[in-house]
């Protein structure tokens, strides 16, 4: 398998030609910025028909490079298409430059208030790194390279290694689409690099922002570059998360088998290979609690997975799976089958006690695959302490009743803190690409909590905000003239409409 995806890799950019790319897209954004936003709607729309036109190729060919099942890559690349129509959309509906607009008052007194008028500008061309485990969802054409493209900067891609040529063919996509809606050259470039050429992007003067899915050593190294450059850039990377459940007691009581069901196929899901994997669940003891892991433990015995993403997953996935195998500390819950064919997961399920658990803080690290930790409190008291020493996560997700909702406030204090993503009664995996959505979180799920790398927020991790003082209507740019010609909702004099002034 290794062999097979060695010999497909394509050639390596040696770094004079990456920093002319570089510079191309520098060139790029200034006339990419100021085009029309209809034409910058079609170029988005029209990615996505070049995606839908080759979808058949592109199934078999990532197929082939990540082992993810046909139905899985067929649902990501409708995501993929949607998501790129959603971004679309959020450039037809226009409000989403935040135009803000305090109108001048001459007679004010002791002095005249200026007109002050705001919106969001893109900062400039962006470097991508995607990720292995969302061939596209997350990758060339992904929530990253579209959020970017359609605030206006230019996308420099730094192709995953698990899925080169899914890549190419991805990116192949982008630039037609490029070129079909007049789009500048240097819009979009596809790198295919060495990891070291890689840093040199980030640190490179004319990349203005980073974003990054992948592992938190990944995710911290390219921020620890960035962070050393003379003109610090923002590094938004999404990193692992163990997305902890909390099991409470009415809930085990009146709803075991389901709640096994729902977590057991949640965490072996595409062979637990999902940043949101729920990798920690929290319970009290009882015997509602016991009758509950026992059933989780035979829910777990029936699944067989998949093979992993890349030989280099499934070797970390095996090691740690044999590393809190040999822990004292912890014992086996359930185990899934085994499978004779290659790099295939085994789910895997452990029971620690609270205690346990408080004193080793390697048990709070992610295990990238399908493996799960039950951590068993004596008592409330203790729950809410394990509760506070989470590090940051993706998701938290509390399984419950109205009861326990009742019982449990001072833990849904604590977890409001802890997370991007509060979920209630639901699956962790599965990120609704939507507005309202949080695909973040406080380090080290992520370096910057005040993000997200899903939904249509995402456009702000590449924009600034920019006050134009005193300008004349004609020098301001069209979504703060007084005319409003665009249409669109903008808070003038602190009250929100869509009139002109
Ligand atoms: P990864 O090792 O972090 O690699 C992701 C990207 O970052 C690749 O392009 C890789 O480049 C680059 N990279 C990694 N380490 C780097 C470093 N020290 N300096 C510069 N660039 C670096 O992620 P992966 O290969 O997808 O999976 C490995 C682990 O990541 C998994 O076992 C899992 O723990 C985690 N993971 C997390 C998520 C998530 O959504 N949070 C998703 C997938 C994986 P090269 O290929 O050139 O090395």
């Amino acid at each position: 398998m290794t062999d097979e995806r060695e010999n497909e890799s394509p050639a390596l950019l040696e770094w004079a030609e990456v920093e002319e790319y570089i510079q191309r897209a520098s060139d790029a954004f200034e006339s990419y910025r100021q085009y029309p936003v209809p034409q910058r709607m079609d170029f988005l729309r029209q990615i996505g028909r070049e995606i839908d036109t080759i979808r058949t190729d592109l199934i078999e060919v990532s197929q082939r490079e990540t082992h993810l099942p046909e139905g899985r890559l067929r649902g990501e690349i409708d995501r993929t298409i949607n998501q790129i129509n959603l971004f679309a959309g959020v450039l037809a509906e226009g409000s989403w430059v935040n135009a803000i607009i305090d109108t001048a008052d001459p007679q004010r007194t002791p002095i005249p208030k200026p007109d002050i008028r705001q919106m969001q500008l893109p900062i400039g061309p962006v470097c991508v790194y995607g990720a292995s485990n969302f061939p596209f969802a997350f990758s060339v054409a992904g929530g990253d390279t579209i959020s970017a493209l359609a605030a206006g900067c230019p996308v420099l891609y730094k192709v995953h290694e698990g899925h080169p040529q899914t890549s190419l063919l991805v990116g192949s996509c982008i630039e037609r689409a490029a070129r079909q809606t007049g789009m500048p050259i240097g819009v979009f470039t596809l790198l295919m690099v060495a990891r070291d050429v890689g840093i040199q992007v980030v640190t490179h003067p004319l990349i203005t922002a980073v974003a990054f899915t992948g592992s938190f050593a990944g995710g911290k190294a390219l921020y620890d570059a960035a962070a050393k450059r003379s003109v610090p850039i923002p590094v938004y990377a999404e990193m692992g998360s163990i997305n902890p459940v909390f099991l409470l007691p009415d809930r085990l009581k009146l709803h075991a088998e389901a709640t096994a069901t729902g977590l057991v196929a949640s965490n072996t899901l595409g062979a637990g290979q999902f940043c949101t994997n729920p990798g920690l669940m929290v319970l009290l003891q009882s015997p509602d609690t016991e009758h509950f892991l026992s059933l989780y433990g035979k829910q777990l015995a029936e699944q067989t997975c998949h093979a992993m993403l890349t030989p280099g997953i499934y070797r970390a996935y095996t090691m740690g799976v044999e590393r809190l195998k040999s822990m004292g500390t912890l014992s086996l819950l359930g185990e899934g089958k085994k499978s004779e064919l290659a790099e295939v997961a085994v789910p895997v399920a452990f029971r620690v006690s609270g205690s346990d658990f408080l004193r080793d803080k390697t048990l709070r690290e992610e295990y990238f695959g399908p493996a799960s930790i039950h951590v068993v409190a004596d008592d409330e008291a203790q729950l809410v302490e394990i509760a506070n020493v989470l590090d940051g996560q993706l998701t938290v997700g509390v399984w419950c009743t109205d009861v326990d909702i009742d019982s449990f406030r001072v833990l849904f204090r604590v977890l409001e803190h802890k997370a991007g993503r509060l979920v209630i009664n639901g699956a962790p995996t599965g990120v609704e690409v939507c507005h309202a959505m949080v695909h973040g979180g406080p380090f080290p799920a992520t370096t910057d909590a005040r993000s997200t790398s899903v939904g249509t927020q995402a456009i702000y991790r590449f924009t600034r905000p920019v006050s134009y003082q005193n300008y004349p209507d004609r020098l301001l740019p069209i979504e703060l003239r007084n005319g409003n010609q665009p249409g669109i909702w903008r808070k003038v004099d602190g009250e929100l409409t869509r009139k002109s002034i």
